[in-house]
């Protein structure tokens, strides 16, 4: 459970995320990366791929296509395949430093993370033992995405946490505020929140007379306790929250091994 500081001006960083290779969102984080880190490759899903969580193909084959500009590769499946075939084949000659996954256009909060493939990718890095940090961006009202606001905090964020750096079993989860960059209140290093996801469910028919439902962005009764990552995001501040890969809970493992004693 050591944590180290990372190199982040010689590191060689993999950025992948779950909007898609042609997403504005990629396009940002391989920018600010570029300007923080000696070496930037991004590996990432050929089409969208959010709410994939943690999934991983094994049904049919995978394609890996180089695409226009250095170092970019499009991967035809999910978050989770793009980090593995990443490190396993495009950067097998040394492997990335730190992946960085995003920037998510719409916020991981709470419990989204469990249906986050952006958040997947991180975890897959940390999987494969390289830190990871998950970026995504709060939009409220989803015309507008303020790209700006992440332009103007991620680089202090990502070197003020690879200064510190985190264990073996750790990712990040940073989330910017759907407020001006110059509205930012502050980075808050905060626990996850909860709120949940399906509270919307359209219905309707289908042109050919079927019923369907679909799963909208509602969420059921935001908590957004105030020292959570909503109740920092919701104050216009960064919130960053350091998840676990282990996911045993200490109380309940307790009283059940108590039970059965
Ligand atoms: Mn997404």
């Amino acid at each position: 459970m050591t944590s180290r500081p990372i190199d982040l001006k010689n590191a060689r960083v993999l950025i992948s995320n779950d909007d898609g290779i042609n997403a504005p969102g990629l396009k940002l984080l391989e920018k600010i990366a570029r300007s923080l880190a000696r070496e930037v490759w991004v590996v990432a899903p050929e089409t969208e791929q959010s709410a994939a969580s943690h999934s991983l193909t094994i049904r049919r084959p995978l394609r890996i296509r180089r695409t226009s500009g250095r170092r970019r590769y499009a991967v035809d499946g999910t978050p989770t395949d793009a980090v593995l075939l990443a490190v396993q084949h495009v950067m097998k000659d040394r492997r990335p430093d730190l992946v960085l996954s995003g920037i998510n256009r719409g916020g991981n909060l709470g419990e989204d993370i469990t249906y986050s493939g952006t958040v997947a990718a991180a975890m897959e890095g940390a999987l494969l033992g390289i830190p990871a940090v998950a970026l995504s961006l709060m939009i409220n009202d989803r015309e507008v995405a303020r790209w700006a606001t992440v332009e103007r905090w991620a680089p202090e964020v990502l070197q003020r946490i690879t200064a510190v750096g985190w264990p073996d079993n750790v990712l990040i989860n940073v989330n910017f505020p759907d407020v001006p960059a110059n509205a930012v209140t502050g980075i808050d290093v905060i626990r996850q929140g909860r709120r949940k996801i399906g509270g919307e469910l359209a219905r309707g028919v289908d042109p050919r007379g079927a019923p369907y439902f679909w799963i909208g962005a509602g969420r059921t009764a935001d908590s957004a306790l105030p020292a959570t990552d909503l109740g920092a995001v919701n104050r216009g501040a960064v919130s960053v929250t350091p998840l676990a890969l282990e996911r045993t809970h200490a109380p309940t493992l307790k009283a059940l091994k108590a039970a059965f004693s």
